[in-house]
């Protein structure tokens, strides 16, 4: 319980160093996978590819071709000229919320995100590649339709309201984004012959786990923005690494300076147990008959009385030591009192 507040800080700061470390490594390995992955322009080379692979299944290759729907294509909701295959809304609340430290700062929440989808494929030269469960994608890159902002007016009693919840409105963003028709993909996932469709191909998220991408950027654009990923979380997890160490020695530095108050303590309760011992020593009678001796030290005289059972047999001395039992009748010790004979 001592501690707790830096036990606080330092599981927080673990979990955190965990996230960004784990991001990193996925980072890491996703670049060196993209990196080992051939490229390939959707077309009768990948059909030869396939074939000549184990299970006639690519475990990870990037390849590229316009997208095209596989029947009716999604039509936007703002603009009807533009279709597409997969379609993101997204309702966003723009507020204004006073902070813990006192501050008014802009905040945005998400109200709702839906998606919507109809199958599609990557296609060129009349060859084409189903890519199947493109939800799982890492990166998906959607184009933006529309993007309307829509203000709110607010009343003075709006006002008063924000200024007790600490929260006022500031409007609506309605976003609608899509993969559109047409649009040139780099898709990189496992490439195997479809199991739908017999004699064509599908792309789909690998099952050794490395990420799926769909992305409109070129093969080097993706691992660049990788590359950066990697960096910032490389900084992240040397920073939380850097401020678990700093807690770590707080806590360190706190508990040596603990033991070493509790030493001194220590050293302090014993000199001084031994000047009071010293000093009985000096004005203790020393011409007792046998009777009036300590059962225990057989020197001292007896000063102690125990109770409950009454027996005044021992020297404060030997009674600092004994605490369980009277010496004489085994009757546990419930209080000591010193006792006086006059
Ligand atoms: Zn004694
Ligand atoms: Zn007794």
């Amino acid at each position: 319980m001592e501690y707790l507040g830096e036990a606080v800080a330092l599981g927080i700061d673990s979990i955190i160093f965990g996230i960004c470390l784990r991001q990193y490594f996925h980072c890491k390995n996703a670049i060196a996978a993209v990196k080992a992955a051939e490229f390939h322009e959707v077309g009768e080379n990948l059909n030869t590819l396939v074939n000549n692979s184990p299970d006639n299944r690519v475990g990870y290759v990037a390849i590229r071709g316009a997208v095209k729907p596989l029947g009716k294509p999604l039509y936007s909701m703002t603009d009807k000229r533009s279709t597409g295959v997969i379609q993101k809304l997204s309702v966003k609340e723009h507020v204004v919320a006073r902070t813990t430290a006192g501050f008014w700062s802009d905040q945005e929440r998400t109200m709702q995100e839906v998606y919507n989808s109809v199958p599609f494929a990557l296609q060129q030269g009349g060859y084409q590649v189903e890519v199947v469960d493109p939800m799982a994608a890492d990166i998906l890159d959607l184009d933006t339709i529309s993007d309307y902002f829509e203000p709110c007016i607010p009343t003075i009693a709006d006002h008063i309201w924000g200024f007790f919840t600490g929260v006022r409105q500031r409007g609506l963003q309605s976003t609608e984004e899509m993969l559109r028709d047409g649009a040139i993909v780099t898709g990189i996932g496992e490439l195997s012959k479809s199991v739908t469709k017999p004699g064509s191909l599908s792309l789909q998220p690998p099952l050794s786990g490395t990420p799926f991408y769909l992305t409109t950027m070129s093969v080097g654009s993706l691992i660049r923005n990788l590359d950066d990923k990697k960096r910032t979380y490389r900084w992240l997890c040397l920073m939380f690494g850097a401020i678990g160490i700093l807690i770590g020695g707080i806590m360190a530095r706190r508990y040596w300076k603990d033991q070493e108050q509790q030493r001194h303590l220590d050293e302090l309760r014993q000199s001084l147990d031994a000047s009071r011992k010293e000093r009985r020593r000096r004005v203790r009678d020393k011409d007792l008959r046998e009777d009036q001796l300590c059962v225990v030290c057989r020197s001292n005289p007896r000063e102690i009385i125990l109770l409950p059972c009454g027996h005044v047999c021992l020297c404060e001395d030997c009674s600092d030591d004994i605490i369980d039992d009277c010496p004489v009748c085994r009757t546990g010790i419930r209080q000591k009192s010193a006792a006086y004979f006059v």
